[in-house]
């Protein structure tokens, strides 16, 4: 959808491009990151303008009612296209759902803008990606950004929700050296950790191969907790046992998936699965790390048996679609089946 011209008269009058920043992709995620970013950059310059988008108009207006309750004199503005975010801002962070999402918003919004733009402000545009997507895929798009002479880095994250809204976030990052530089200091806004990884798609890389082992373990340490209860077990001391000893992981330590299990924390199993990483998100990190597996003729077993058992849980209980990928567990709880496959 082209932009119309009165969204860009009303956008032109309350953005100046270098002072702006544009984020693309308000959901759990990024509604979390935006708040964080444009917060610490406000409090180091009023001045500073900032623009949303997403494709779901009601996120873009509920975020902008959120930041603008907490900080009542900003200078937001929401645009209803990624080409308007485009033209209101130098810097262009995006946070969608996966490889489809990108290549729309990419190819069909922000390219074709940063191509239409004096070769002087494409030059000046940072794109910021923060999406897990398609190795691949995150190559073509971010070549294609540069040939237009603007920068692009993929900067997926790890942390969750709970990271983003704390802004401890590890950003691990794939581009040149100087566009890391560059992102750096806007990453920092938003995060503890800022990995340079290497170059275009390394991020990605990495971060496919972190929710590899995170897949796996999730799923092991849902087998076992089960298994421990159907031996008598209280869950508590076994999960204390387990945390202190060599199966000790995450996602038993932290994102353990039975309730009471973790007495001083608050895991997303204690809210009924509700606001984690969801399970349909894990279930497309499998697939990409399937893809990019095969690609490189890389075995792996427990990943493939991983993307199933998730493939699984979609498929025959779509309510744990949307909840924390720890319902897998519920899923185990609930089966009949001696041996799943
Ligand atoms: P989400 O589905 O909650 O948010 C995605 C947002 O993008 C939605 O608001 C959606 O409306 C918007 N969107 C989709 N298509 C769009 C378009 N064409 N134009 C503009 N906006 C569009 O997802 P999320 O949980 O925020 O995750 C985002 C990314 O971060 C995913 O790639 C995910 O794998 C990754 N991630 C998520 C977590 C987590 O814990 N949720 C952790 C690490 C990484």
């Amino acid at each position: 959808m082209r932009p119309s011209a009165r969204s860009l008269k009303a956008l032109e009058r309350i953005c100046h491009r270098p002072k702006s920043t544009s984020f693309i992709g308000l959901g759990r995620m990024g509604h979390e990151m935006a708040f964080n970013l444009f917060s610490k950059q406000f409090a180091k310059n009023a001045e500073a303008h900032f623009v949303v988008c997403d494709a779901i108009p009601d996120s873009a207006r509920a975020f902008s009612e959120n930041f603008l309750g907490h900080f009542p004199g900003a200078k937001l503005a929401i645009a209803s296209t990624p080409e308007e975010a485009m033209l209101a801002s130098q810097t262009v962070i995006t946070m969608l759902p996966s490889s489809p999402q990108v290549k729309a918003v990419y190819s069909e919004g922000l390219i074709p803008v940063l191509r239409s733009l004096p070769q002087e402000q494409a030059r000046s545009t940072l794109c910021i990606d923060s999406t897990t997507l398609d190795v691949s895929v995150a190559q073509q798009v971010a070549s294609d950004v540069i040939s237009t002479g603007a920068e692009m880095v993929d900067a997926p994250v790890s942390g969750g929700v709970t990271g983003a809204k704390a802004g401890t976030l590890s950003f691990l990052v794939g581009g040149t050296e100087s566009s890391f530089k560059r992102s750096e200091s806007i990453l920092s806004l938003m995060g503890q950790r800022i990995i340079h990884c290497g170059a275009s798609g390394s991020g990605l890389g990495a971060k496919i191969c972190n929710n590899l082992v995170l897949g796996v373990q999730q799923i092991v340490v849902g087998e076992a907790m089960l298994l421990g209860q159907r031996l008598g077990l209280n869950p508590a001391v076994l999960a204390g046992v387990i945390n202190s000893s060599t199966g000790g992981c995450w996602a038993s330590s932290v994102n353990n998936p039975v309730p009471s299990a973790l007495p001083r924390k608050s895991p997303p199993c204690e809210r009924d699965y509700e606001g984690g990483f969801a399970t349909a998100l894990m279930l497309k990190d499998m697939g990409l790390a399937r893809d990019v597996a095969k690609q490189t003729k890389t075995p792996i077993p427990l990943g493939a048996a991983a993307e199933h058992i998730y493939a699984r849980v979609v498929k025959e209980q779509p309510a744990l679609s949307r909840k924390d990928f720890s319902s897998v567990y519920r899923f185990l709880e609930t089966s009949k089946e001696e041996h799943l496959e």
